[in-house]
């Protein structure tokens, strides 16, 4: 039988992505895959969207999130999958850290201000339209005003985690995102630890309710997949991938870029209360 394939891990237009949710299954079945999972920062706006495209291109939509933690001083996100995105307290909680994305936006901006850099909330929310707020759109309003040249650059000048008008998002603890997708009736999943380098870490997540690792990424070599696929085996956690797909020329990769099986689709189901 020939090998089905998937990628576990995109953003759209209702976060940080370029690409509408609409277009998603199209992008997909381009690439050769079978099945694509939404998973946008901290909103599941996308999915109703997608699932309805994906059903008229017979192309899988796995409703997902990503859910960004904190802990200690390392953000570690938390890829949520097959959850239940009308579940209505989860959509209450989420719907909190997407206030304190534009709170924290505006933190940015007072920063870039002190700076000596003019740029009004307006002009970043323009360029988010739907989406969560975050650094991207920060990112082109900083290209679009010519206070940089590249969108690589606003990250490496100014709003990259050591950059000098970087402000942390107010985040949640990666045992409540955990808890959060789990009562949601989702699995929740390591996304991309090799970013992160704190692997003395995974088994408190396993102790809070973690199901799986990321082991593929394209932030990950090919000795860190491996790596993390022996972890994974060593806590009887599932191994997902994806490309982390934000868009062209939005860094990363694109859709459907690496070979992950399609056989982790049918685990994570398994897994969750669907
Ligand atoms: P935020 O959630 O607002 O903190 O933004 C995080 C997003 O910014 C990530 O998902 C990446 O798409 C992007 N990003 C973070 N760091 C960098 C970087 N150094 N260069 C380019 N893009 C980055
Ligand atoms: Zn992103
Ligand atoms: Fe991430
Ligand atoms: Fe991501």
């Amino acid at each position: 039988m020939e090998e089905s394939y998937v990628d576990l891990h995109t953003h759209t237009t209702c976060s940080d992505g370029l690409a509408r949710p609409e277009q998603m299954p199209d992008l997909a079945k381009k690439a050769g895959l079978k099945a694509v999972a939404v998973t946008d920062h901290d909103t599941t706006r996308a999915i109703d969207r997608a699932l309805q495209a994906g059903s008229l291109l017979n192309i899988e939509v796995i409703p997902g999130v990503e859910l960004s933690t904190m802990l200690d001083d390392n953000e570690i996100h938390i890829l949520g999958y097959f959850i239940d995105w009308q579940n209505r307290n989860f959509g209450e909680k989420i719907r909190r850290l997407r206030e304190g994305r534009l709170f924290r936006a505006e933190k940015i901006l007072a920063r870039l201000k002190r700076l000596g850099i003019n740029l009004h909330i307006d002009q970043v929310l323009e360029i988010a339209g739907e989406g969560v707020v975050g650094r991207p759109h920060i990112a082109d309003a900083l290209v679009r005003e010519g206070v940089v040249c590249s969108y690589d650059e606003a990250f490496d000048r100014y709003i990259g985690q050591h950059g000098p008008a970087y402000v942390p998002k107010r985040l949640l603890s990666p045992a409540e995102a955990i808890g959060l997708i789990a009562t949601a009736g989702g699995v929740p999943v390591l996304a991309h630890p090799g970013t992160v380098h704190r692997d003395e870490l995974i088994p408190l997540l396993v102790k809070w309710g973690l199901k799986g690792i990321e082991i593929i990424h394209p932030m990950h070599t090919p000795q860190l997949t491996q790596h993390y696929q022996e972890i994974s085996r060593r806590y009887g956690l599932v191994c997902t991938g994806g490309s982390d797909y934000h868009g062209k020329g939005r860094l990363l990769n694109e859709i459907g870029k690496y070979k992950v099986p399609y056989q982790m689709v049918e685990t994570l189901r398994r897994l969750s209360s669907w």
